[in-house]
């Protein structure tokens, strides 16, 4: 008998209909001989309602509140998926993160899932229920209340088909699978029937919000065979897994934009060994991850050191750099809130050349400025100004010919 994982986003779940709709594919699965896990997100836009609540009563509200308000999001759509499979005259069962032994870290707001215990689950899939996990919340070792950052329900759903070796992981979305880039941004984008696990994560952690990158993490790690498919159709989606033969022959799989970008500067740093360590690992214990690190000597002024974080940790990592700052007579700190960056991702940029030089070529004919450029063996990221991201990720796809021959997404 097989195991399957379904995972179902809030657009999925967002009414009565679609939860039926959701709760007959659980069913299906589990008629054809499964054992079957459903991890659903919070209705429809309900964990943005929620986060506007918070904000509603104060301008800072404490982390772990704030994961104490947004689970309960997911909380609702656990029992209502359960009551939608019971009205269909099939045994279900509904488990919050806590109640599933979903132990994370104590990184309110983004934690990290450290281990989850199975035999809760285990012993009610042996019973013949299916059984309902909330995604994108788990507990710590003090029984707080935690959220895993979000999109975090993809990261629940690998991870229990990763712990429980499910033969698939099924994402049901609102878009029909993987593109070459986010269709809403780039009409003529092209469904991708495969792509590896390394272009996934990449796309990922670099904007590309249909998969959470840590979801994609756990994938590759375990092996997980990732579906990312339409909740809607019975099309076959995209496969996220391990690179096949021929996948290096496409140079560029995709392309992606990550909107929520700050950079900061710190301007006459010391230039002595023991610097960049101090400084990050202040921004380390802050639960800060930072991105792209350019640092540039100038002598005897000593060094010019930038850094990117996402938009929401640039506070704390104002907060965080101001401290070494003030002990260093002349550094100054700027910061550049206005930035997006966009990239290019696939694993055949290993063996071919020109890519760099296509992607900059079609940033320079779209008249649109680079502040900073960074690589990774598969891809390439551009720095630019926020308010020409659209711009220019559309003019990238282009440059790389990805687009479908015919505009085939439904959005
Ligand atoms: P869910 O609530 O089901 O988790 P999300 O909103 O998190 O859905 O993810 C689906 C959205 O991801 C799509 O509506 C699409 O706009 C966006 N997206 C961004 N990049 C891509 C891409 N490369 N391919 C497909 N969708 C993408
Ligand atoms: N409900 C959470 C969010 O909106 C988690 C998720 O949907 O994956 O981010
Ligand atoms: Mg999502």
């Amino acid at each position: 008998m097989g195991l399957v994982v379904q995972k179902f986003g809030g657009t999925s779940v967002a009414d009565a209909p679609r939860f039926h709709r959701a709760a007959r594919r659980a069913i299906d699965a589990k008629l054809q001989g499964n054992s079957v896990v459903v991890v659903v997100s919070a209705r429809g836009q309900s964990t943005d309602e929620l986060e506007q609540m918070a904000y509603e009563i104060t301008d800072n509200p404490s982390k772990r509140e704030m994961d104490q308000l947004l689970s309960t999001g997911e909380q609702i759509s656990i029992s209502l998926m359960a009551m939608a499979i019971q009205s269909a005259g099939h045994e279900a069962v509904s488990f919050t993160g806590g109640q599933v032994g979903l132990i994370t870290d104590n990184a309110h707001t983004k934690a990290r899932i450290q281990r989850i215990d199975a035999e809760r689950i285990t012993s009610q899939l042996d019973q013949g229920k299916i059984v309902i996990v909330a995604g994108f919340q788990g507990v710590d070792e003090n029984a707080n209340v935690t959220t895993l950052g979000r999109g975090g329900s993809d990261t629940t759903a690998v991870a229990l088909a990763a712990m429980l070796r499910a033969d698939y992981c099924d994402i049901f979305t609102d878009v029909p699978g993987v593109f070459t880039a986010d269709p809403r941004i780039v009409p003529d984008a092209r469904k991708l029937d495969q792509i590896s696990y390394d272009e996934m994560l990449e796309l990922a952690s670099l904007g590309a919000g249909v998969m959470h990158s840590r979801a994609v993490e756990f994938g590759k790690k375990y092996n997980v065979l990732i579906r990312v498919r339409s909740s809607a159709t019975d099309e076959p989606g995209t496969e996220i897994c391990q690179e096949v033969d021929g996948m290096e022959e496409i140079v560029v799989s995709g392309v992606s934009l990550k909107k929520d970008v700050a950079q900061i500067t710190m301007d006459h740093v010391p230039d002595t060994p023991g610097i960049a360590a101090d400084i990050f690992a202040r921004v380390a214990k802050a639960n800060v991850v930072v991105d792209d690190i350019i640092q540039t000597e100038h002598g005897t002024g000593g060094a010019t050191l930038s850094f990117t974080v996402d938009s929401a940790d640039l506070k704390t990592a104002q907060e965080v750099v101001a401290k070494p700052a003030a002990s260093w007579p002349g550094c100054e700190i700027s910061y550049n809130t206005e930035l997006a960056k966009v990239s290019a991702v696939g694993v055949g940029m290993r063996s071919h050349t020109g890519v760099a030089h296509t992607m900059f070529r079609a940033l320079a004919e779209a008249k649109i400025n680079i502040n900073a450029i960074t690589t990774s063996e598969i891809r390439i990221s551009c720095l630019i100004a926020r308010d020409q991201g659209e711009e220019a990720l559309r003019a990238i796809h282009k440059a790389f010919g990805l687009e479908a021959k015919q505009a085939q997404n439904s959005i």
